[in-house]
């Protein structure tokens, strides 16, 4: 066996061999949710023994904002319509939002999660959660919904363009080590007629890069948001039109460090940046439906950041280093303020939600591309006291 084969990748080979190439979907779908040996299923990747630290990781005062969020657009909807989160990790998001916001825990408590070892943590921080697969599982209805960093763990295809056609990039197999075995190599398809909408003439350096299951969990939501009522929330690190990157955005992180997304698939985490003004385009497609869209920062400071960070220091003088520091990780645009983005979806006729005065309410004609600034000073409204 070469260096950093693992039993994934054996079989992987196995699978390319007996029937060619796959496709970057397929790769991703096996490495990341192999029922086996999938990198979500074999082990807990967050924080800093993990390969990766989340926002609810760094301090309860992202979850207890995006609670109050929650209970704010929940206080209108029947007593019956249900909270869901998509891809909870740990739970410490909605174990804080549910301390911040109480009204959330009078609601049903739905997760939609695949990996065992993250469900027995959600359930010891959240003991009232349930499990689905996905929404489809829920009885149409009004529900609020979030997300934080789930669509980036989603498969995606990705295309190329060589300056006269698209074409696919897949995974195959390089040339054989003398053990006999072969590193998996990126590779590209055959030239293509045509591919996703959107993708525009296959001019030289253009990509494309395509979640179906990202967008079937927007469109999902979107359809019953506008249906029934209700609101959601998807927070990702991506990025909007007018920051689009030079080039595909894939990339593996193994022990907070870039890695060879092939090297060892099931060890390494596989994320993408999703781009919001496409999934935002995708909700206002759905009719009855609309979006809105916030850099972190400015989400977070709106509703009240500030005032909560200053009162959990005034509780907690010893800390008060860490939570400021925690403050400037989460706002601030050379952190996580400006590269992560927040997309609401609403019903069409429902207020201007809270946490998005930089967003133009949709259709209004304002210059959709003026987002608020990350200025943490933004005033906000104040809640909730210190954890206990
Ligand atoms: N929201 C958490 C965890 C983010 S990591 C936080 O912010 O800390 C991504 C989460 O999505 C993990 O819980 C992972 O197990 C879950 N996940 C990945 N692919 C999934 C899928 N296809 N269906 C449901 N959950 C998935």
């Amino acid at each position: 066996m070469t260096e950093g084969e693992t039993p994934l990748k054996r079989s992987l080979a196995l699978r390319i061999r007996a029937r060619g190439p796959l496709s970057l979907a397929e790769y991703m779908a096996a490495a990341l949710g192999d029922p086996v040996y999938g990198y979500y299923l074999t082990r807990d990747p967050l924080g800093v023994a993990g390969d990766f630290t989340t926002a609810p990781e760094i301090s309860q005062m992202f979850g207890e904002v995006v609670g109050l969020w929650l209970a704010d657009q929940a206080s209108t909807l029947p007593r019956g319509a249900p909270v869901v989160e998509f891809g909870p990790g740990r739970g410490t998001m909605m174990a804080d939002a549910r301390r911040a916001a109480p009204a959330l825990r009078e609601r049903p408590l739905w997760f939609v999660e695949t990996s065992t070892v993250l469900r027995a943590a959600q359930a010891r921080a959240v003991p009232e959660a349930r499990w689905i697969d996905s929404l489809h599982a829920l009885p149409e209805g009004p529900m609020v919904l979030v997300a934080n960093e789930y669509l980036d763990a989603l498969p995606i295809r990705q295309y190329l363009a060589d300056g006269s056609a698209w074409r696919e990039v897949q995974v195959g197999l390089g040339q054989p080590c003398d053990d006999g075995s072969a590193p998996l190599v990126f590779g590209l398809s055959g030239p293509l007629r045509g591919v996703e909408s959107g993708a525009g003439p296959p001019v030289e350096g253009a990509w494309v890069e395509v979640s179906a299951a990202a967008d079937a969990a927007i469109d999902e939501t979107a359809r019953r948001i506008a249906a029934y009522g209700g609101a959601a929330l998807y927070i990702d690190y991506g990025f909007r039109a007018t920051e689009r990157p030079a080039g595909p955005t894939l990339q593996a992180l193994q022990a907070h460090r870039r890695a060879d997304p092939l090297a060892s698939p099931g060890e390494a985490d596989l994320t993408w940046l999703p781009d919001f003004d496409a999934l935002a385009a995708r909700v206002r497609d759905v009719p009855g439906a609309t979006a809105y869209l916030a850099p972190q920062g400015a989400f977070l400071a709106e509703m009240g950041i500030g005032q909560r960070a200053a009162a959990l220091a005034a509780a907690r003088p010893k800390e008060a280093h860490a939570i400021a520091d925690a403050l400037e990780r989460l706002t601030m645009a050379a952190a996580m303020g400006s590269r992560f983005k927040v997309l609401a979806i609403l019903p069409a006729d429902a207020a201007h939600p809270p946490g998005f005065a930089g967003s133009p309410t949709p259709g209004s004609g304002q210059d959709e591309t003026a987002i608020a600034g990350t200025d943490a000073s933004v005033p906000g409204r104040s809640f909730g006291g210190p954890r206990e």
